[in-house]
């Protein structure tokens, strides 16, 4: 829960931050803040195994790929301040508090750190609450931020803190808090904070009830250059404090300083030598003896109200609260806090087995972690090789390699992946050179024999029904009992990129007959399977996994023309087929925003409904030409 009303007063201090912002950055991360984010995440549970080792995966990969160092920190045991005070709040006996939740939460860190070990990510347990930890890593400059949910990390001494973190693009920015801002802004540092915990409340304290988060700013305003623990306590230790009541002298109506106006009117004013007749004048101030009290008037009678509601709690405030915020701590493991090499084949065992996938896709998402770890250290490594290039690729504008790699010691034999060129090069210099130069030799040839064929003249100005009328009919029967392609990656037609995109590549132009309807209906059962996505499901709005209700459209080829099927997904279930020429298909590679979950959920039935729009379309459109 953490300080009362804290994240409200941090407001407008409130920064965001990218993802690659933190490049370079040592993260503390709060790894409870992760679990609990995951498991409150409805959609998820229902959906998926072990909701929070998935989140953890995904957000570690996701960080190393963008150059981000982490410290994981686990909760120890709780100091037993918390314990009372949240055994008061809910009546019980403190020895009985919530110690099963602890224990689940215990056994989810044991199986979160066993990933982590995998990855070779360092992990600690704090002596106390994983936030002091992270704050204290940050304040030693071992980490250079937090991540947590928790607002006590800035009592415990944090710098700087990421907040409702995500690494999902999709969820907008992360929130960031400095402490330097906080302390120029909002004229708070930690030991002001720490007072503010004491009076609004915090997970060792109810705080002084009655007193707002208004009240409590303007009583650490009174006295700037005083520290505000020991104003606090100066206040509460001292006999209730005295108002000097001076009755307010009689002051002008016109001029608004001291004096009847009809004193005004006859003699003048002494302070602003009118003589009160002419028009009046605005936002005067008076600063007569009187007027000046008024501000020490207001901040004594706020003193006041303080003194009495917290004396009604005869240890406030308890030295205990503060002790527990400012302590020394000390690291109590003998762990280095730096990365280690990461066992790929431990890594993808132990997600196959925690996440129900196949070995295979372990393998596949476990391998970025390995070759990110080459690449930073330059190191070949023997887990897994590299057998061949394909062929070059883009990923967001950055030069990649399609590979081949051969996993060593393992049932899955080969594992196609996308890697970096500038790391790969270093690591592998020999067969990246050996392939461009081999490229650049065929480009060479090219030139010399420029080729006769013009794919783009044929199909220029070609139409859907010029297409039907030379394409042989295939067997009507047999395609509306087509098997919707589960794993269309087999086929060729739908490549995965990454975990949040599925990239649609056309087939090659050349390859004619049934074989392309095949394709294409493929492709549109995988369309109508991913467009039966469950659409009750509530909106997640901390997760990574969710679905956006933006239109897509698909590339493919068909005999020696290129198609695009725009899906605007409110109207998703007509789908019209569209014949576009080579010469104005831009990108032929587009991207779907759907999640690897949508699309590869199950259809209701193992066949395409026979009335299925998107199917009848193509099959009644067939049909239509067969009789003509
Ligand atoms: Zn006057
Ligand atoms: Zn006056
Ligand atoms: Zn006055």
């Amino acid at each position: 829960m953490g300080v009362k009303c804290l994240w409200e007063i941090l407001q407008d201090v409130k920064a965001t931050r990218s993802l690659s912002d933190l490049r370079d950055q040592t993260l503390a991360v709060d790894l409870a803040a992760w679990i609990c984010e995951a498991e409150s995440v409805r959609h998820m549970q229902n959906a998926v195994k072990n909701p929070y080792i998935r989140n953890l995966f995904y957000r570690v990969s996701v960080l190393l790929d963008h150059g981000v160092r982490m410290i994981f920190v686990t909760d120890g045991t709780p100091p037993d301040l918390k314990r009372d005070t949240i055994a008061k709040r809910l009546g019980k006996e403190s020895g009985s508090f919530s110690r099963g939740s602890r224990n689940r939460l215990n056994s989810k860190f044991k199986e979160c750190c066993q990933l982590l070990d995998q990855i070779g990510i360092p992990w600690l347990k704090s002596d106390g609450e994983a936030e002091a930890m992270c704050a204290y890593l940050n304040n030693e400059g071992m980490a250079d931020a937090c991540v947590t949910s928790d607002g006590d990390v800035f009592l415990y001494g944090a710098r700087k803190v990421y907040r409702n973190f995500t690494t999902d693009k999709r969820h907008g920015e992360i929130e960031y808090y400095d402490m330097d801002v906080i302390e120029e802004k909002l004229t708070l540092n930690r030991r002001s904070l720490v007072a503010l915990g004491l009076i609004l409340g915090c997970d060792y304290c109810d705080g002084v009830h009655g007193i707002g988060k208004v009240q409590a700013l303007d009583f650490l305003k009174i006295d700037q250059n005083s520290d505000p623990i020991y104003q606090l306590k100066k206040l509460v230790r001292n006999v209730k404090p005295v108002i000097n009541e001076e009755k307010k002298p009689t002051h002008c109506s016109f001029c608004k300083h001291k004096g009847s106006k009809k004193d005004h009117l006859k003699s003048g004013c002494d302070v602003c030598y009118s003589n009160c007749k002419l028009s009046k004048l605005d936002n005067r101030k008076c600063t007569c003896s009187w007027h000046a009290g008024e501000t020490v008037r207001k901040q004594k009678n706020l003193e006041i109200s303080i003194w009495e509601k917290a004396k009604q709690d005869p240890s406030f405030p308890d030295q205990n609260v503060i002790n527990e915020f400012l302590r020394e701590r000390k690291i109590v493991t003998n762990k280095k806090l730096q990365r280690k090499r990461p066992n790929l084949k431990g890594i993808a065992e132990l997600v196959s087995d925690k996440l129900d996938w196949s070995e295979e896709r372990g393998v596949e998402k476990a391998l970025p972690i390995w070759t990110n770890w080459i690449y930073v250290m330059n190191e070949q490594g023997h887990q897994a090789k590299p057998l061949r290039i394909v062929k070059e690729r883009k990923k967001e504008g950055t030069p990649m390699f399609e590979v081949v790699w051969e996993i060593c010691d393992c049932d899955v034999d080969e594992i196609t992946a996308l890697e970096p060129q500038s790391g790969f090069k270093e690591v592998f210099p020999d067969m990246a050179n050996e392939f461009l130069q081999e490229k650049e030799k065929q480009q060479k040839e090219k030139k010399k024999k420029p080729s006769k064929k013009k794919d783009t003249e044929q199909t220029k100005g070609k139409k859907m029904t010029d297409f039907y009328g030379k394409k042989k009919i295939p067997n009507l029967e047999k395609m509306e009992k087509i098997q919707p392609t589960q794993d269309t990656s087999k086929k060729g037609v739908i490549e995965i990129l990454d975990d949040k995109a599925e990239v649609l590549t056309p087939k090659s132009p050349t390859k004619r007959g049934s074989e392309d309807i095949d394709t294409l209906a493929s492709v549109l059962a995988s369309v109508s399977i991913a467009s039966r996505a469950p659409s009750d499901a509530e909106p997640p709005k901390t997760h990574d996994v969710t679905s956006d209700d933006v239109s897509f459209a698909l590339n493919f080829s068909l005999g020696s023309s290129l198609l695009q099927t725009p899906v605007p997904r409110p109207n998703r279930e007509k789908i019209d087929l569209a014949i576009i020429d080579k010469e104005n298909l831009g990108d032929t590679a587009v991207k779907i925003p759907e999640t690897e979950s949508d699309i590869k959920s199950p259809p209701s039935s193992a066949l395409v409904e026979p009335g299925s729009p998107v199917f009848m379309t193509l099959a009644d459109r067939l049909r239509l030409r067969e009789k003509n």
